[in-house]
């Protein structure tokens, strides 16, 4: 008809042949084979089977491109052989039939095709990789068939190491029923109870359960049974210590799952440094709130440039006592309260709370001493190597201590009669005491380091009744005057470091 308008561009006779030729007249999809005589007939045949569009024959179909010449559209390439149940499927179900996945399966069929040419089918299947695809063609196969005995379920089925997997998930609602026999544990039956009402994963071996509401579910014993909900991504904030002046917020990134009573949330935050598992009652009931932590990050790291330090901390010592803690959720913009609890991680994070201020600690001498720390590879070690430093760490902070005395014992005295002077008059000087230091810390050797703690005006003291005699020790304290205070520094921080860097 020259002139009408061509709606679709449909495959002429020729190519619909090559197709099914190419194939052997089997099924694309699921390996069936499509033709046969004709009962009752000595000339004649019947064919199941359809030469599929992959990019659809007219506007609106699946996979319709728009884009596409029609001479391109209804050439070979862009058809495909299959039974008309296959064909059928791929139409209704484009979503799971992408034009990318529709070549593949083409490909690995005509492949298959050609390795059955010539061949005795019984020991067709020589290579691994020959019946690694016998194995796909019937997993798909048998997809296929299960999906034809009940269309609201979509159906996906895998060899695992046991035997076959049937992966089935309902397109629409679909009311089943599930029935747990009397042979069933106590303890299965509690976390099928969680299962249901809070949603997420559930496995069982070798239970006592029966499925019921389709014809999909099988009757006999199964051996391993697993039931999952869909996750949903949401974020969860935890604030801590709302009701303070410093409130702290965290926000994690995870998944929610949901039951009939309410929700579970596994999430991270702190590039999964910090992960939390939070189950909550749609009533807003008390949230159980459970968090974990994981440093193992920062082995190896610089210890001044430690990822989420500072903030790991800080929240660290607001679980040190019980905490009040709010949980707000969001999801698709929305945001929504989950409830109100008290997080006490006072004995549970004890370890980890050592273990920050170990690292805390170094990191005081790593700044004060520039020594540029490096963490071990395992971090228990940084407790058990890092020697005694508490002396060390009360002289490098004596500012922000705020100790006014310092107490030292001469070993030796050149001038007793300046210092017995300083004594008597109790008038305030500037003082300047020289510290020699070599460091051992996490097994590396320091030093040695020129540290003076210098106050400009203080007080000498004798400790105790010691007289002040040449040559020999003397106990003394030295006070700060009001207004002043001590400080600490290295003299020679820069050479130190310069020679490290030389050698
Ligand atoms: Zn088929």
């Amino acid at each position: 008809m020259k002139g009408a308008k061509r709606i679709r561009d449909d495959f002429v006779q020729s190519v619909k042949l090559i197709l099914a030729k190419r194939v052997n007249f089997r099924c694309s999809i699921c390996d069936v084979q499509t033709t046969g005589p004709k009962t009752g007939t000595s000339n004649k045949d019947f064919s199941i089977g359809k030469a599929a569009h992959i990019k659809a024959a007219a506007p609106g179909g699946p996979r319709y491109d728009p884009n596409q010449s029609p001479e391109k559209r209804a050439s070979i390439e862009n058809g495909l052989w299959a039974c008309a149940t296959c064909a059928d499927i791929i139409d209704r179900d484009a979503d799971a039939y992408s034009v990318e996945e529709l070549l593949r399966l083409k490909h690995e069929a005509e492949q298959l095709a050609r390795d059955r040419v010539g061949r005795n089918p019984e020991t067709a299947l020589q290579t691994q990789s020959e019946i690694r695809r016998a194995i796909n063609v019937f997993c798909r196969r048998e997809a296929a068939r299960q999906e034809r005995l009940d269309p609201r379920f979509k159906v996906a089925v895998h060899m695992g190491e046991s035997g076959t997997i049937y992966e089935i998930s309902a397109k629409e609602p679909v009311e089943t029923r599930l029935v747990i026999g009397t042979q069933g544990k106590e303890s299965e039956f509690l976390a099928l109870h969680d299962f249901f009402d809070y949603g997420g994963n559930h496995v069982s071996d070798s239970v006592d359960i029966r499925m019921e509401g389709s014809p999909l579910f099988p009757s006999e014993n199964i051996k391993r049974f697993r039931l999952s909900t869909q996750p949903r991504s949401v974020t969860i904030t935890a604030i801590l210590n709302e009701e303070t002046t410093t409130p702290l917020f965290v926000e994690f990134t995870g998944n929610a799952t949901q039951g009939s009573k309410g929700f579970r949330f596994k999430g991270s935050a702190f590039d999964g440094m910090m992960t939390a598992i939070t189950t909550a009652d749609y009533d807003g009931g008390r949230p159980d709130f459970a968090f974990t932590f994981n440093l193992e990050g920062w082995a190896k790291k610089p210890a001044k440039r430690l990822p989420y330090f500072a903030r790991l901390q800080q929240i660290m010592q607001s679980l040190a006592s019980p905490v009040q803690i709010r949980i707000q959720c969001t999801h698709n913009g929305i945001e929504l309260d989950v409830g109100k609890g008290f997080v006490d991680g006072g004995e549970h994070f004890r370890f980890l709370r050592i273990f920050l201020n170990e690292i805390d600690e170094l990191r005081q001498l790593d700044d004060f001493f520039g020594l540029d720390l490096t963490l071990p590879t395992d971090l228990t070690d940084v407790i058990r190597d890092r020697g005694d430093i508490s002396e060390l760490l009360a002289m490098v902070n004596i500012d922000k201590s705020g100790e006014r005395e310092i107490r030292l014992r001469m070993i030796s005295i050149d001038s007793e009669e300046q210092l017995k002077t300083m004594i008597a008059n109790q008038a305030a000087v500037d003082i300047r005491i020289n510290y020699q230091l070599n460091l051992s810390i996490l097994g590396k050797n320091y030093g040695p380091f020129d540290v003076d703690v210098i106050c400009p005006a203080a007080t000498v003291h004798s400790v105790g009744p010691s007289l002040i005699e040449a040559g020999k020790p003397a106990n003394l304290a030295m006070i700060a005057a009001d207004g002043h205070h001590w400080i600490a520094q290295v003299v020679n921080a820069k050479e130190h470091s310069k020679r490290r860097s030389n050698s």
